[in-house]
């Protein structure tokens, strides 16, 4: 073990650094403060984003530290973040355009998907269950979520150990599907309509949300084992960011995309976490049994390796190409056992 990093002891067994350990709480448990194990229902506090105390925050305010400086790129990705967040928004025009749910949904989906930092755009009801707790700054009935795939060749390298690449893979992603958000705000706000674009590496304080949640109920995908999201078109390798709005919209639903069955028979990000802190099973978590990561084994490792992301470039739905064909095979195989139940 190190002082700045430290080492895999066994499978699926980590040592943290001397320095990591030392910001790490003694006597709290991550995964008890996100509710794991908990069969009562409520909202997540928040980690990276928002005025709460989370009892590891100097851990997790070191992984942020270590992932940004010294690394030009990042800094480059998160400045460009900022600049456009702060002060991209256009003005919101004074006359509304005429237009319905369905014309509005229709005409910003067909326009939006033209830009080259929207892959995939989803729309559902804002609910306070997609805010932490204590953050209710958000009034706006609808979200827009976004979805944006990562280089995965760029991603992948932290297969062979260079998580600096990786890292600017994934702060890059979140730069560039933010500008996505803006696109999708921007043409809101040209017709008259309140629009706020979020994105992953935001830090406004009360109004920040959850974008996983959205973005299942949104049709963009399903939660996976490695507690990331998989969706048919862009695969396990993307990031997500949001719109708040309130032109009237048309929700889009939820999708079973063949994600959980898949997961349900491959181990392979369970077996390659370096701290094994991927779980085989779900468990229950704020009273949804659901899959999760271990807090408490993964915060220490992506701090003192630029985020890991092992478990995302390891998932065979993130390699470019194959979530089509994937969730294809799985939904005719779901269909052929749903019909051998029947006979
Ligand atoms: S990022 Fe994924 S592979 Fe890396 S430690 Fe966390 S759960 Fe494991
Ligand atoms: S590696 Fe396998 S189990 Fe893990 S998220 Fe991907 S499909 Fe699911």
């Amino acid at each position: 073990m190190g002082f700045w990093v430290g080492k895999v002891v066994g499978k699926h067994q980590y040592e943290p650094a001397t320095f990591t350990k030392w910001l790490m709480p003694k006597d709290v448990s991550g995964n008890d403060f996100n509710g794991l194990g908990r069969e009562d229902v409520y909202r997540p506090p928040s980690h990276f984003h928002g005025p709460n105390w989370h009892p590891w925050k100097k851990v997790a305010n070191l992984f942020g530290m270590r992932a940004v400086f010294g690394r030009p790129g990042t800094i480059v990705s998160i400045m460009k973040h900022k600049f456009r967040e702060t002060f991209l928004h256009v003005k919101i025009a004074e006359q509304k355009a005429e237009g319905t749910a369905e014309s509005f949904s229709r005409d910003m989906k067909r326009d939006v998907l033209k830009s080259e930092y929207v892959e995939m755009i989803g729309i559902t009801r804002m609910k306070s269950d997609y805010m932490f707790a204590g953050q209710d700054g958000i009034t706006s009935p609808w979200v827009v979520v976004v979805a944006l795939s990562m280089d995965y060749d760029e991603l992948a390298k932290n297969l062979e150990g260079n998580f600096s690449a990786t890292i600017k893979q994934v702060i890059g992603g979140y730069e560039r599907t933010q500008h996505g958000a803006m696109v999708v705000a921007n043409w809101i706000r040209r017709r008259g309509y309140y629009a706020k674009a979020y994105g992953g590496a935001s830090f406004i304080e009360n109004e920040f949300h959850l974008a996983i949640p959205p973005a299942i109920d949104s049709g963009i995908g399903q939660l996976a084992k490695n507690g990331s999201m998989i969706s048919d078109v862009v695969g396990g390798n993307f990031r997500l960011s949001t719109v708040v709005t309130d032109m009237p919209l048309v929700a889009d639903e939820p999708r079973n995309i063949g994600v959980d069955e898949f997961c349900m028979s491959c181990k392979k990000c369970t077996e390659d976490c370096p701290p094994g802190a991927i779980s085989d099973k779900k468990q229950m978590v704020r009273g949804v049994e659901r899959w999760y990561v271990n807090y408490d084994k993964c915060l220490p490792f992506i701090t003192e390796h630029e985020g890991c992301a092992i478990c995302l470039s390891t998932c065979p739905w993130s390699r470019p190409g194959i979530a089509p064909s994937l969730s294809q095979k799985m939904l005719k195989k779901m269909a052929r056992q749903k019909e051998q139940m029947a006979s």
